[in-house]
């Protein structure tokens, strides 16, 4: 059985070479962010998600959580990893040292997330939502709440959840019907929500949600939505635990994959609930944590692809099957076959692109934060629904390849590949769909600034034409990188131009993937340069790295100008047909 083991190598070349590591550590309060401290840290965190979180992630998929009487019981394991968690720091890594936290820069506490999400997918989404819910409160909190629940939420004792999402309102957040009558200086919250992720559970001794309700003169749709933080157990003034609030878990979910992870039905039935920032400004409250969890969501793409590569590659290394097609003789380990070298390629090639460019997106937060040029949160704002629609669907694709790899084996679950397939299989639902993510990046990424953002990306990529072209032995690289600009160009400039929405619309999904196979492509060829002109001493390293990213220029990058003619030419297809033409009875 394969054993996860951090990326540790192509994590800090992205990291250094890629996503700018030592211009973060400048920036101010990133001093702590010391080459020695960071390799620290990625090692540590590397053994924790080997060591720890890896053992318990077979075990928990098939024992699954457990629901009885309003009460969640995680799979064994799960209560001391989390605790090992909680004490050894983890949770603490990105935030505010005014909380509690470390302070580290977002970028490092990306390839930290990604291995504890490689490791054990179930387990780390606990995490993922409670960073969301400290993010909201660190930024729309009253002094009190942020008193109240920074502290232990930074810690880890206590977890965060996000509640939308209702049995009518799921991408059509307008539709959400819980209420919150005021009650002096809190509310009472009355409603169901469903799909609720860690809503209930045994990790810690509180639970913090969040959850959009509508005040009774709130006005119709989304522009009547607040934003409320309601906890299992009320908090007293003094941060001690008080009475157990009305907020119960009613069912869990029976679910394709992340069977560990409990999705929760949650009943409040006039639970006591605090207003977080304005009344009727709750979702884009609710977007601060949106933000942060669909960037997460999509490391969850890279993370599965790696930890499924990781299973195949070691699969392909064993099953021995047929002759070398060249040399016959004795039977040779699968690895041999061409066609399994292509999947195996096609796995780690498409995986070291999403891990770049994400890196790359988390660097540009940082410098988002702490160096206010706009232009730096523009660029994370255009990317955010590439990284979580792109490398989401090219994650399930990756996990898919690491079935086949594996032949029948890989349909049967003791190998253990099925699983990173099915839990894949959610990253492009929850945090909004593929179609969502591709709506915003065609409507409000692109459509509302006339294209100018992604233009200047583009004229970024540009730049490395020159570059490549010091190289003869990347020009088909550069070809397919210039190819590729021009496809998103045309794309953009159609998008911007086009009067009728539906047109745009039609061709959105397609857009986000040629954006993600274009932007993936750029990270492939900055590696191959950055190969080239350092020389490093890693010398297989650095080779393979070439290779890879000219696999990735002749098997994905090559795509780009078929995807842009759908984006443009393909609309008239998708809607032609009337609603009673899709089956010939
Ligand atoms: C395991 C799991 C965990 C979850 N965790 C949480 C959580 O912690 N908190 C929470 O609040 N929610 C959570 N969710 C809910 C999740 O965010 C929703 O399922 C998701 O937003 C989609 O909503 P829906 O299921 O109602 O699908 P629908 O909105 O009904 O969508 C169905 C299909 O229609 C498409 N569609 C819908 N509207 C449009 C449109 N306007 N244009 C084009 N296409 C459209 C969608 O892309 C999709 O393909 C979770 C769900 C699951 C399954």
């Amino acid at each position: 059985m394969s054993v996860y083991t951090a990326p540790l190598k192509d994590m800090k070349f992205v990291m250094n070479e890629l996503a700018g590591l030592g211009e973060v550590a400048r920036l101010p309060g990133y001093q702590d962010a010391t080459p020695d401290t960071v390799e620290a840290i990625l090692e540590e965190a590397g053994k924790f998600a080997s060591e720890v979180l890896d053992p318990i992630n077979y075990s928990g998929d098939q024992e699954g959580s457990i629901w009885k009487d309003g009460s969640v019981t995680t799979p064994k394991g799960f209560k001391q990893a989390y605790k090992q968690y909680v004490e050894s720091g983890w949770a603490a890594l990105p935030f505010d040292q005014e909380w509690g936290g470390q302070g580290l820069p977002k970028l490092v506490a990306t390839a930290v997330e990604e291995m504890l999400t490689a490791s054990n997918m179930s387990f780390s989404l606990c995490p993922l939502l409670t960073q969301g819910a400290i993010h909201a409160l660190e930024l729309v909190g009253t002094d009190l709440q942020k008193k109240l629940y920074l502290g232990k939420m930074v810690e880890g004792a206590w977890t965060g959840t996000m509640n939308l999402t209702e049995p009518q309102a799921g991408s059509d957040l307008a539709l959400v019907r819980t209420k919150a009558e005021r009650a002096g200086d809190h509310y009472l919250i009355s409603g169901q929500k469903i799909f609720i992720t860690y809503g209930e559970h045994d990790l810690a001794e509180n639970i913090v949600h969040l959850v959009l309700a509508r005040t009774p003169d709130a006005p119709e749709g989304v522009k009547g939505i607040s934003l409320f933080v309601v906890p299992k157990f009320l908090v007293n003034a003094d941060g001690s635990l008080g009475k157990r609030n009305n907020a119960r878990c009613a069912s869990i979910e029976h679910k394709l994959g992340i069977h560990a992870s409990p999705t929760a039905v949650m009943v409040f039935d006039k639970a006591v609930g605090y207003l977080v920032g304005e009344e009727n400004k709750g979702l884009s409250y609710m977007f601060i944590m949106m933000n942060a969890a669909r960037f997460s969501v999509g490391l969850e793409g890279v993370a599965v692809a790696e930890r499924a590569f990781q299973r195949a590659l070691a699969y392909a290394k064993e099953r021995l099957q047929g002759r070398d097609i060249v040399e016959g003789g004795k039977t040779v380990p699968i690895i041999r076959h061409p066609d399994v070298r292509r999947m195996l390629m096609l796995m780690k090639s498409q995986t070291e692109a999403m891990r770049a460019l994400a890196y790359v997106v988390a660097a540009a937060m940082d410098f988002s934060l702490k160096d206010k040029n706009p232009r730096h949160q523009a660029f994370v704002d255009l990317m955010i629904p590439v990284v979580k629609g792109w490398s989401t669907e090219t994650g399930i694709e990756v996990a898919s390849l690491g079935v086949q790899v594996h032949g029948g084996m890989g349909f049967i679950e003791e190998t253990g590949a099925a699983q990173h397939l099915r839990d894949a299989r959610i990253t492009t639902i929850y945090e909004g769909t593929t179609g969502i993510q591709a709506m915003d990046l065609v409507g409000r990424k692109i459509g509302r600034d006339g294209g100018a953002t992604a233009k200047a990306w583009l004229g970024e990529v540009g730049k490395l034409d020159a570059q490549l072209l010091k190289f003869p032995d990347l020009d088909p690289i550069r070809k397919n990188l210039a190819a590729g600009v021009q496809a998103v160009s045309d794309c953009v400039d159609y998008i911007v131009g086009e009067k009728n929405p539906s047109g745009p619309f039609a061709g959105a999904v397609p857009f986000l993937r040629l954006m993600g196979i274009v932007a993936g492509g750029w990270q492939m060829a900055r590696a191959a340069l950055a190969c080239k002109k350092n020389n490093f001493s890693d010398k297989s390293f650095s080779d393979a790295k070439i290779a890879t990213a000219r696999f990735y220029a002749d098997h994905l990058l090559v795509q780009a100008p078929a995807l842009r003619d759908t984006v443009v030419k393909g609309s008239a297809g998708v809607m032609a047909l009337g609603e009673d033409q899709f089956l010939a009875a």
